[in-house]
């Protein structure tokens, strides 16, 4: 029953959500701030080719490697190499629990404070 699996979500409790990096946090939040480090060639087991495009997230550092094969382009996989303490036992709990957080440390200010000038 979907009211069920909702409330169960609910009580899922993030832990050490409350004393998570604040980087991390935003990480979190608005998703990594990936920087291209570059790509390498590899080939996947059945022998295709790969192409294999490094990303490092500019805040917690954490790295991505993501495989695409070299005809289609389409990507086949994903690997990540978190930085310590961005991985978190047992999750982190549901989206809306990270954004609470993230809102809780961070609250609303003068719309003229948050907007580029150029918006104001
Ligand atoms: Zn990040």
């Amino acid at each position: 029953m979907p009211s069920t699996a909702r409330g169960a979500q609910r009580k899922s409790k993030p832990g050490s959500l409350k004393d998570y990096d604040d980087e991390y946090l935003v990480c979190r939040e608005y998703l990594h701030a990936w920087d291209p480090l570059g790509s390498y060639r590899a080939k996947a087991e059945d022998g295709t080719g790969l192409l294999i495009e490094v990303v490092r997230c500019t805040r917690c550092t954490t790295v991505r490697e993501r495989a695409i094969d070299d005809v289609f382009f389409e990507i086949v996989g994903n690997t990540y190499y978190y930085a310590d303490g961005y991985p978190v036992q047992g999750g982190v709990g549901p989206r809306s629990g990270v954004r609470k957080e993230y809102h809780r440390r961070h609250p609303p200010i003068a719309r003229d404070s948050v907007m580029p000038r150029n918006l104001r």
